[in-house]
């Protein structure tokens, strides 16, 4: 009996040996993928192109290849108990991995997931879609440029048809548009994140009309002027020194729309300055510090699984945001960083850190462009998204419509009434690409960073005094026990609940907004 199980443990060891190095060879042929797309995007000569379209294709069909091999279905089945059947394991209360050690049983479970996904959607259709979206680029975009909605519809149309159809083949029986975020957001469900963005609606339209009415006289010239572009990224490398970038491990550079990618080992930062808004190159560089900061705390020996991968787009998103907003946001960060960003910039001499705050916190309640929306009114631009997004997969709206409700949502939510398409429906790309389930993230991703926030204080006490000084090694030692070391290891509910104690809720985004801007703009019922 001993001797049997033994064979039986060192057989189980050997699947899994195997089944680890095929997730690491998968793992390897996307990171290296994410290496030239970086270096499109910051390096690249305009003209290199067609290679690189090449290159990032074959590495893609290799990735696909490999994780949807006749093999990988083989080990996945043994590693889960071979001849059990799920339903026994049901019985018994056993997860699906139920002999394998946690860590190891969380692997099995994301490839899982993204086996029975790729498997289940056939290859052309993938490659339909992908074409599909390259054409959308060029169309979508001369649209916006000319403000002709009907240039871009019929291939808007395509998209929606196709991704129904997509969403179609990996359930049949489900609501696609759940299919379709949960390519985004797999563990959260889409009613936890309808719940969370009606709860923003209800709360926030009334929030923002009360800005609106307010006589407060905000100081927001503090960053009026022109800022040389060297100096603002000597000022960027001070902003990421302070908050504790780790350079051994990346790097700064220039990109038109900012982003971060890489791995643990090598999480770079991009941003960008233009001469008229330093405040926003500060913003944005320690919004993408706080991805990278989220991917340098992944762990090490978990390179090349999902133990070692940042669990999905709202947990990647809360850490930006909690740095931008909660910490770069803040008084105390202002305290601390205008003098050093007087060291840059003299002329900043006669601004207050009072001042800087308040520029920093401005509501631009007029404003219809997303990316350049406030912390309050952004979230708005979110709901109608997803609202618009939404109805068009299930097939409760035509693309045809979507201008006049996209313009009437915005005079509902907003207040204001978009005049051209172009400053309208067709000002992000993400819909061009055939990304439908994607923009909830953001707003998702800023309600759990007010959540990650208020529990990190419960447990360290209050972070300002830190701040003030230029300390962030406590709040950023929480995020690393909390959040960063952990990877995919826990689905996203439960690693939400054991950081926070309960499950994603606006409560806390709620009261932080409110009480912020209550106190900024003297309303009375806040
Ligand atoms: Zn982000």
């Amino acid at each position: 009996m001993a001797t049997d199980q033994a064979r039986s443990d060192a057989s189980e060891a050997d699947t899994y040996d195997r089944f680890e190095e095929r997730v690491q060879r998968i793992s390897n042929v996307g990171n290296a993928a994410g290496i030239l797309g970086w270096d499109q995007e910051v390096m690249m000569p305009d003209e290199g192109t067609p290679a690189r379209a090449q290159q990032l294709s074959t590495l893609s069909s290799i990735s696909h290849e490999l994780l949807t091999a006749d093999e990988t279905g083989e080990l996945l089945a043994e590693l889960e108990g071979g001849e059990t059947t799920a339903s026994s394991r049901e019985a018994s209360g056993e997860t699906a991995s139920g002999d394998l050690e946690s860590d190891q049983a969380a692997v099995v479970r994301e490839i899982r997931r993204r086996y029975d996904r790729e498997t289940s959607v056939p290859q052309e259709l993938v490659e339909e879609i992908s074409a599909t979206s390259s054409n959308a680029h060029p169309k979508w975009k001369q649209a916006k440029e000319e403000d002709d909605f009907e240039h871009f519809a019929p291939t808007l149309e395509k998209l929606v048809d196709l991704k129904r159809e997509y969403a179609n083949h990996i359930d049949p029986d489900a609501d696609p548009y759940a299919v379709l975020f949960a390519d985004y957001e797999p563990y959260i469900d889409l009613e936890t994140a309808e719940r969370v963005l009606e709860r923003l609606r209800e709360n926030l339209v009334p929030l923002i009309d009360a800005v609106q009415d307010s006589d407060a006289d905000l100081t927001t010239d503090a960053f009026a002027g022109a800022f040389d572009d060297d100096d603002q990224e000597a000022l960027a490398r001070d902003v990421l020194d302070s908050l504790g970038y780790d350079w051994g491990r990346g790097r700064l550079d220039t990109a038109p729309h900012p982003f971060s990618s890489g791995t643990q080992f090598d999480a770079r930062v991009t941003t960008r300055f233009e001469e008229d808004d330093l405040l926003g190159s500060i913003t944005s560089t320690i919004h993408e510090f706080g991805h990278a900061n989220y991917t340098q705390g992944l762990p090490d020996d978990g390179y090349g699984t999902p133990l070692g991968e940042a669990r999905d787009l709202s947990v990647h998103e809360s850490q930006s945001r909690l740095w931008e907003n909660h910490v770069g946001r803040s008084r105390p960060f202002w305290e601390h960083f205008l003098p050093i960003a007087r060291e840059r910039f003299p002329e900043l001499e006669d601004v207050t850190p009072e001042e800087a705050y308040e520029a920093a916190n401005q509501v631009h309640d007029d404003n219809l462009i997303r990316v350049e929306a406030d912390e309050l009114t952004y979230h708005l631009h979110i709901v109608i998204r997803f609202e618009i997004e939404r109805d068009l997969i299930r097939g409760d709206l035509e693309v045809s419509e979507v201008p006049e409700v996209w313009n009437d949502k915005y005079e509902e939510y907003l207040g204001v009434r978009p005049e051209t398409d172009a400053e309208g429906c067709l000002q992000d790309i993400h819909w061009s690409h055939g990304d439908f389930g994607y923009f909830s993230t953001y707003s998702l991703g800023s309600v759990l960073a007010a959540q990650l926030y208020a529990a990190a204080e419960d447990d360290c006490g209050d972070f300002d005094d830190g701040i003030r000084r230029g300390e962030f090694d406590e709040l950023n030692g929480w995020l690393r026990e909390n959040i960063h070391r952990h990877g995919k290891r826990y689905v996203t509910p439960d690693l939400i609940e054991r950081a926070t104690g309960e499950g994603l809720t606006a409560d806390h985004f709620l009261a932080y907004v409110e009480s912020k801007y209550g106190e900024l703009y003297d309303l009375e019922d806040y």
